[in-house]
């Protein structure tokens, strides 16, 4: 195992990752959890926008309220004032000229009221002044027509020795208007005895003109209404927006009672009325805002949590099921980690494993001093890893295990060497079927030597009768010539040494196939393939001569010599020709040619020669292609079909092939290849 990939991570010792069985809450009930809150919080923010909202509305209301005290208060006061100024009218006992000249001054600061009149204790006026702002207001109805007020009026007056208010009541003017009027009448005492009374009428819409300051009529419409809210007299604004705000006072005045009325329009439309209500909407919308921040931070967190999750639960499966036994342990040598097919291996479980450090509960006692002392040298820290070392653990039930163990640094995330971790292959397998191969070669090899006996047997009669043929050829010419009395003495030489060198070869082919039988090392030698195909020549020429084949060699030039053992592969070279030739030998072949041709092999980087025997005879037939090679095919009368079979386990015991292809435009090309020396 390469050092890069052997580094491992420190281990979480033996604990099950934890996180993979965490009781996660169902999806339903986050998800209710989930919405309650953000229901809960929207529900909070509307309650504040509300309450924001009601708080502003009060705040205008208890100020309306105030404003409409305050515009009672200034018209009580201002009509006391005018009661008085009135009185003083009277002053002095003044002549009506003098009476109507001041009440016209008066009448001319005081636009409220209308008209003034002196009257005496009869109701008769004796002087009367008119406002010069206005039209005489009872020019048109006529003063009869309210004097049962007047006089109703001036009764209580008396009654009450101070002044007295008539109910409000309607004058029409010109042109369809009019105005709402009030009478104050004031009894006039001298001495004890009433001397006549001061009638003044009040226009009302003059007195919410001139006696409510106008700060308070600017921004909100001021009226006097009755009890059913009929309006008696306006002033101020036109609405301006859709919420109103009313406030009510009652105005006591001896004799009657008005109710002044208040009414403000706010901004219907403002969805933050105020600095309060834009601040809490603005803190609502960041808190909503948070929330969302918060829930899909949720979100990630969960979805790393299930990776992380199913990352570990992965982890654990694949430790689980891994069938290598894993073991990590610290730089002081304690035992960190176990894996379950370590613990299997040994038989002990996790908990009796960690923490041991010297003598390990599986090593065997006879081994465990040479252990030992193999662990310290390796935390003496100089040792390099060692990788695919083999070594002996004991099972708890004390069997012997062959392990092959394979070490490396254990190295932690900031790159710093934490122990080390070693994976152990239990080798018992392994070891069985190595022995039970051994056993299986021996029987084959025995089986092969019964088998040797008869192939030999069949490769030398194959192989000797050529040779023997050829002596007996050589024999029987010799006698030929002895019988008929032609010879002489250099024929017979020849004949004989023909003879005594085939007698030779016969030897040699005994002894190769035999050797070849053997399996042993063939003797090999570097052979120029010139020399090859010398020395096979004389016996193809004699059959080329029988058969009338014309040969043909083709010998590239400079070629280097191959290794090889010359006798069997001079064999092959015959068989393959004589196949060639017989191959060619029928009637409607007239023009015979054997091509026999050396050359570099044009791949293999031209490190092999390729030998070829081309005929062309008709050729091999599929049916025919498919059993080439099998001992003891053949399609010859008297053939023996061991041939190619032979020539194949020669060529590939050389480290050859041997191949046959059509050969155009008919035959046979059979070419084999042989290295070079
Ligand atoms: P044998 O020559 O004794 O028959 P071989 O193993 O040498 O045995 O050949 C097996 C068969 O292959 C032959 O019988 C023949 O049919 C076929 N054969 C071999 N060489 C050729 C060839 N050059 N052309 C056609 N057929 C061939």
């Amino acid at each position: 195992m390469p050092r890069a990939t052997a580094r491992a991570r420190a281990p979480r010792a033996v604990k099950a990752p934890r996180l993979a069985t965490t009781r996660m809450p169902p999806e339903w009930r986050r998800r209710s959890l989930w919405s309650a809150l953000v229901l809960l919080v929207l529900a909070l923010l509307a309650t504040l926008v509300w309450l924001a909202g009601r708080y502003e509305a009060s705040q205008v209301q208890s100020r309306l309220e105030r404003d409409a005290a305050e515009a009672v208060g200034e018209v009580r006061s201002a009509l006391t004032r005018n009661v008085q100024s009135l009185q003083a009218l009277q002053f002095n006992e003044p002549t009506p000229q003098v009476w109507m000249s001041e009440a016209q001054a008066f009448l001319r600061v005081h636009r409220e009221l209308v008209r003034i009149e002196w009257r005496d204790p009869a109701q008769k006026i004796t002087a009367q002044a008119e406002s010069p702002f206005s039209v005489p207001v009872f020019d048109r109805s006529g003063r009869a027509h309210s004097q049962a007020d007047v006089v109703q009026t001036c009764a209580a007056a008396r009654r009450l020795s101070g002044p007295a208010y008539s109910g409000s009541y309607f004058v029409l003017l010109a042109e369809g208007l009019g105005i709402e009027v009030m009478e104050l009448c004031l009894p006039l005492v001298t001495a004890g005895r009433l001397t006549g009374y001061v009638v003044a009428t009040y226009s009302l819409p003059e007195v919410l003109n001139e006696l409510i300051s106008r700060q308070l009529t600017r921004s909100q419409e001021v009226s006097f209404t009755e009890g059913d809210g009929t309006r008696l007299a306006i002033r101020g604004l036109a609405r301006r927006g859709d919420r109103v705000f009313t406030a009510q006072q009652l105005l006591d005045l001896s004799g009657t009672t008005l109710v002044l009325r208040l009414d403000s329009w706010q901004g219907a439309p403002d969805f933050f009325p105020n600095v309060l209500t834009a601040l809490v909407a603005a803190m609502s919308l960041a808190l909503f805002f948070i929330l969302l921040l918060l829930g899909r931070d949720m979100r990630r967190r969960l979805k790393a949590e299930r990776d992380l999750a199913e990352a570990l639960a992965f982890r654990k499966a694949m430790e689980d099921s891994l069938i290598t036994g894993l073991r990590a342990r610290d730089l002081s040598g304690h035992i960190t980690y176990v894996n379950p097919a370590f613990c299997e291996m040994v038989g002990f479980s996790a908990q009796e494993l960690m923490g041991h450090s010297a003598n390990a509960p599986y090593w065997p006692p006879e081994l465990a001093h040479e252990y030992q002392k193999r662990q310290a040298i390796r935390l003496a820290g100089t040792a390099p890893p060692r990788e695919g070392f083999e070594s002996v653990f004991m099972h708890k039930d004390g069997t012997r295990i062959p392990v092959l163990i394979i070490e490396a640094p254990l190295i932690n995330e900031q790159g710093v060497q934490t122990g080390w971790m070693s994976a152990f292959l239990d080798m018992r397998e392994q070891r069985r079927v190595e022995e039970l191969s051994r056993a299986s070669q021996d029987r084959l090899q025995a089986t092969a030597r019964l088998a040797m006996v008869g192939e030999m047997a069949s490769l030398l009669s194959h192989e000797l009768n050529q040779p023997l043929a050829a002596i007996s050829s050589y024999a029987t010419g010799s006698t030929n010539l002895l019988r008929e009395g032609r010879h002489t003495a250099a024929d017979m030489e020849v004949a004989m040494q023909r003879i005594a060198q085939q007698a030779e070869r016969a030897g040699k082919v005994i002894k190769s196939v035999h050797d070849f039988v053997r399996r042993r090392d063939q003797a090999r030698e570097a052979v120029t393939p010139q020399a090859l195909l010398d020395a096979v020549m004389p016996l193809v020429n004699l059959q080329a001569r029988k058969l009338v084949v014309q040969l043909q060699l083709r010998v590239a030039p400079g070629l280097p010599p191959v290794l090889c053992d010359r006798t069997m592969v001079e064999q092959v070279l015959l068989n393959l020709a004589r196949n060639g030739m017989q191959a060619m030998d029928s009637p409607d072949i007239t023009r015979r040619v054997l091509l026999l041709d050396v050359k570099r092999h044009p791949d293999a980087d031209e490190r092999q020669l390729m030998f070829s025997v081309s005929d062309i005879g008709p050729g091999i037939a599929p049916d025919v292609a498919q059993q080439l090679f099998t001992p003891f095919f053949t399609t010859k009368a008297e053939g023996m079909g061991l041939g190619l079979s032979l020539c194949r386990t020669v060529i590939e015991q050389h480290g050859g092939s041997l191949r046959f292809a059509p050969h155009t435009p008919q035959g046979t090309v059979f070419s084999f290849t042989l290295p070079l020396a």
